[in-house]
C-alpha cells in the first residue's frame, strides 16, 4: 500500500488522512441548486470546446439547445431518471450526447479524472447533478452515495475483500485447492487465531531444515502505507511487539531475495480494471509504476531488520529519506515507470514476454480468488431486479519480483492512489505539492482508458448497431492543435520507451503520431478514437479464459451459496437454507443423515462466527460454506485430490439442480399451456423428454470441458 501524507489510501486509512478535495476550478457550473433547474437543452449533445486550462469550459453560442441525445445511454440495470429521447428530432439526425460524469466524490483522483475528461471531451459535474449521470466516479467506496442507475467505479465489498486478512483467506482457499497455481502468494498466517499454528509450523520447518534462517513480516490488518509493519526473525518476537487481540494482523514469509536494480529493492504497482463481475472481464494496464527503496538492500539480519528504507518499498515511507530522488525522467528516480524497468531488464537479456505472462497469470488468478465473495456482496447490495448501478473498478496490484524473476503478490488495493502530484520540501519544514510527470503519465491514461471502455454510448451503439451519422464529427473534434492531449506531447519520451516494449506495432504507431498532418486530420474526423492514443488497457479475461476457467471452482460454489441464500440482501446462509441445499442436491443419504447435516452446519458456522469478522448477521458465511462443501466432497469422493473431489461434488450438485429446474420449468409451462386439462402438476412424476434434457447435456459438456482444462494445464 502507499504512502502517508502524499499518497493516502483512503479506504484503509483513518478518514483524517484523506486530504480535502482539490480546490481546482470546476469544469461546469454547479447544478445542485433546486432553485435553478437544469436547463433542458443545456449542452446535451453539444461537445465541450477544446480543452482549456483547468477544464473550465467557456459558455457561448453553439453550446446550448441545438442537439438532442442520440441514445439514452443506459449504463446500468436500473431505470434512468433522464427521459430524453434518443433518435431524431424534427427530421434531423440528433447528435450524440456527451457522457456525463459525476466527479463530486472523486477526492484525490480528481485531478487525474479532470484531465481524462478533458481529453475525452466528456461532461463533468464536479458538484453532482440533480439528474442521473452516466458515470459516478468515487474516490473511496461504493457506498459514498445512493446511486440507482448508471455506472459507478466501485464494487460493493471490494474494500473488505482486499483487506490483508480477507485476501489471505481467499488466496488460502485457492491454495488448498490448487497449491501449485497459487504459489505466487507468500505463506501467511492470520493472527491472532493462527498464532499457535504459526509457531508450530515454523518449529517443524526449522527442525527439518536447521540451516533455515527465515524472516517474517507482520502487517496489521487495517494498516496501509507501511504503517505498523515490522520484520521478525522468530514467532516469539510477535508478542513483544504489540497486542494481537486488539490488532489482528497477517504474518507472512518475508521474501528475502528480491530482484534488485542499482542494489535497491523495488516493487511494481500495476493497474487492473475489473470491468465486469458477471461475465468476468479483466484488463491490465500495459504500464505501471516501480517504487524504489532508498537504502541499498541487504538480506535481513537482526541488525538491519528495522531499516525501513532498505526493506519497505512504500513511497510514503521512502519520500522521507534524504536519498529519495524526484525525477521527471521515467528511467531514473525513486518512482519510475514499470516499462523503464522492463526496458532495462530486457537490455540485460531478461525474457520480458515470460515475465509479463507470469504477471498476467498472477493477476487473473488473484481476481478469480476474489470474485466469489464479491458476488455475494454484490447480490446483497444490488439484488437482482432492483434498480442499481453497474460497477467497475480499478485495482492496484502490488507485486514484488524475486531474484529469479518470479512475481509475488504483496497486496491488492481497492483504492489505489490516483494522485498526480507529490509533496516537495522547498525549505526545511515547508512543503508544496508539485506535479509528478511519472504519475500523470500512467494514471491519467489508466483513468481515461477505463472511461473509454465503460463509455455507455459505445456499449449502446455496439448493442443497437446505431449508425455513425448519430455523431457530428465536426462538433466533436476541434482543430488538432487544441485537441491533442497535453500529456501526450509532454511525455513523448515516456511514449518512446513504452513503444520500444510494446508488443503491438499498431499501438506504437498510434502513440507516436505527429500532430498536424492532413491525413491525420481526415482520419480523426472519421474516427473519434483517433484523437486519443491506443488503449493502455489490455484485455486478459475472457481472452485467456480457457487457460484459467478450471480454477473457478469457488465461483461455482458461490453460485450454489447465493441460490440458497433465499431472501435477497443477506450474506449468510441460515440453517434452513443449508438443509434445502443438501436436500435439493440430494446430498443426504443413509450414511449422512439430516441430523449430521445440522451438526456440520452448527460446528462450522460457530467457528467462523467466533473469529468475529462480521457480527452483523448470524448464519453461515461463504467461507464457512466452502469449508462445509470441502467436508462433503471429501466424504463422498475419498480417494481423489481435493480439487477433483470438490469439482465432482459441484458437478453432482449442478446436475441435480438442473434436473430440478427442468422439472419446474416443464411444470410451469404445462400449467400455462394445459391449465384446463391438467388441474395439478406433480413435478416428481414428470418424464423428462429429450428436449428438456438439452440444457442438462450442455451442462455436462461444460463439466467435461472443465476436466479437459484440468488435464491440459501445465
Ligand atoms: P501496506 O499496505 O502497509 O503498504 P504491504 O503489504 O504493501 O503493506 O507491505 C509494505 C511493503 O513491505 C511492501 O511494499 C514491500 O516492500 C514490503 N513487503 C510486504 N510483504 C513482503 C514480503 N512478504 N516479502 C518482502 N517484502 C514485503
Amino acid at each position: 500500500m502507499e504512502s502517508a501524507g502524499t499518497e493516502p489510501e483512503p479506504e484503509r486509512c483513518p478518514p483524517a488522512q484523506e486530504p480535502p478535495v482539490s480546490p481546482a476550478l470546476p469544469a461546469e457550473e454547479p447544478e445542485r441548486s433546486e432553485a435553478a433547474p437544469e436547463p433542458q437543452q443545456e449542452a446535451e449533445g453539444v461537445p465541450p470546446p477544446a480543452p482549456v486550462a483547468q477544464g473550465r469550459r467557456p459558455s457561448g453560442p453553439g453550446s446550448k439547445g441545438q442537439a438532442k441525445r442520440c441514445s439514452a445511454g443506459k449504463g446500468g440495470r436500473g431505470k434512468r431518471g433522464s427521459t430524453r429521447r434518443a433518435g431524431e428530432e424534427g427530421g434531423r439526425p440528433a447528435r450524440r450526447a456527451h457522457v456525463t460524469v459525476d466527479s463530486s466524490k472523486a477526492k484525490t483522483s480528481l485531478e487525474a479524472l479532470k484531465i481524462s475528461l478533458r481529453q475525452l471531451r466528456w461532461r463533468e459535474f464536479p458538484f453532482g447533478r440533480r439528474l442521473p449521470c452516466d458515470i459516478y466516479w468515487h474516490g473511496v467506496s461504493f457506498h459514498d452515495n445512493d446511486i440507482f442507475s448508471g455506472q459507478v467505479n466501485k464494487f460493493p465489498g471490494m474494500t473488505e475483500m482486499v483487506r490483508k486478512i480477507t485476501l489471505s483467506r481467499a488466496v488460502r482457499t485457492m491454495q488448498d485447492l490448487f497449491p501449485e497455481e497459487y504459489n505466487f502468494y507468500p505463506h501467511s498466517w492470520i493472527l491472532p487465531e493462527e498464532f499457535p499454528l504459526f509457531v508450530a509450523e515454523v518449529r517443524m520447518m526449522k527442525e527439518s531444515d536447521p540451516p533455515w534462517k527465515p524472516t517474517f513480516i507482520v502487517k496489521p490488518d487495517g494498516g496501509c502505507q507501511g504503517d505498523g509493519i515490522y520484520l521478525i526473525k522468530d514467532p516469539s518476537d510477535i508478542r513483544m511487539a504489540g497486542n494481537l487481540q486488539s490488532r489482528p494482523a497477517v504474518v507472512q514469509e518475508y521474501i528475502s531475495k528480491p530482484l534488485l536494480i542499482d542494489k535497491l529493492k523495488f516493487d511494481i504497482r500495476l493497474y487492473v480494471l475489473l470491468k465486469s463481475l458477471e461475465p468476468l472481464e479483466i484488463y491490465i494496464a500495459k504500464d505501471g509504476l516501480s517504487r524504489f527503496c532508498t537504502e541499498p538492500y541487504q538480506e535481513p539480519t537482526l541488525k538491519n531488520l528495522h531499516q525501513v528504507f532498505m526493506h519497505l518499498t512504500n513511497y510514503s515511507l521512502n519520500i522521507h529519506s534524504g536519498n529519495f530522488i524526484h525525477s521527471d525522467n521515467a528511467n531514473t528516480g525513486s518512482k519510475r515507470t514499470f516499462s523503464s524497468v522492463l526496458y532495462r531488464l530486457s537490455s540485460k537479456g531478461v525474457d520480458i514476454k515470460k515475465l509479463w505472462s507470469d504477471i498476467i497469470s498472477l493477476v487473473i488468478k488473484t481476481v478469480i480468488a476474489l470474485t466469489p465473495e464479491l458476488k455475494v456482496y454484490y447480490q446483497s447490495d444490488i439484488p437482482a431486479g432492483k434498480p442499481g448501478p453497474t460497477c467497475f473498478q480499478i485495482l492496484g496490484f502490488d507485486i514484488l519480483l524475486m531474484k529469479n524473476l518470479k512475481p509475488v503478490l504483496l497486496e491488492v488495493n481497492a483504492n489505489p492512489s490516483m494522485r498526480i502530484e507529490h509533496e516537495q520540501e522547498l525549505s526545511p519544514g515547508v512543503f508544496e505539492n508539485v506535479p509528478s510527470p511519472v504519475d500523470e503519465e500512467i494514471k491519467v491514461a489508466v483513468i481515461r482508458d477505463t472511461l473509454r471502455l465503460m463509455d455507455p454510448y459505445k456499449k449502446k451503439k455496439k448493442d443497437n448497431h446505431l449508425p455513425d451519422t448519430c455523431m457530428d464529427s465536426k462538433q466533436r473534434f476541434p482543430p488538432i492543435s487544441s485537441r491533442l492531449p497535453r500529456s501526450n506531447l509532454q511525455f513523448s519520451k515516456f511514449a518512446i520507451v513504452r513503444s520500444q516494449l510494446s508488443e503491438n506495432a499498431a499501438d506504437t504507431k498510434d502513440e507516436l503520431l505527429e500532430p498536424g498532418s492532413t491525413d491525420q486530420l481526415e482520419h480523426i474526423s472519421k474516427n473519434p478514437e483517433a484523437s486519443l492514443p491506443s488503449l493502455c488497457l489490455k484485455q486478459v479475461f475472457p481472452k485467456y479464459a480457457k487457460q484459467f476457467n478450471y480454477l473457478r471452482l469457488v465461483d461455482r460454489m458461490a453460485a450454489l451459496f447465493i441460490r440458497f441464500l433465499g431472501v435477497k440482501g443477506t450474506m449468510k446462509l441460515g440453517p434452513t437454507g443449508f438443509r434445502t441445499f443438501i436436500r435439493n442436491c440430494k446430498l443426504s443419504n443413509s450414511n449422512f443423515s439430516m441430523a449430521s447435516v445440522d451438526i456440520l452446519y452448527i460446528d462450522i458456522t460457530r467457528r467462523w462466527n467466533s473469529m468475529g469478522l462480521d457480527q452483523r448477521e448470524s448464519g453461515m458465511c461463504l467461507q464457512a460454506f466452502v469449508e462445509a462443501f470441502f467436508c462433503l466432497a471429501q466424504r463422498r469422493y475419498k480417494s481423489l485430490p481435493l480439487h477433483e473431489q470438490v469439482a465432482s461434488l459441484i458437478d453432482f450438485c449442478e446436475y441435480h439442480l438442473a434436473i430440478l429446474d427442468e422439472k419446474r420449468l416443464v411444470c410451469s409451462r404445462g400449467m400455462t399451456e394445459r391449465r384446463a386439462e391438467l388441474g395439478t402438476c406433480q413435478p416428481d412424476g414428470l418424464h423428462l423428454t429429450a428436449a428438456t434434457h438439452a440444457p442438462l447435456l450442455n451442462r455436462m459438456t461444460a463439466a467435461n470441458k472443465l476436466t479437459d482444462y484440468r488435464n491440459h494445464r501445465s
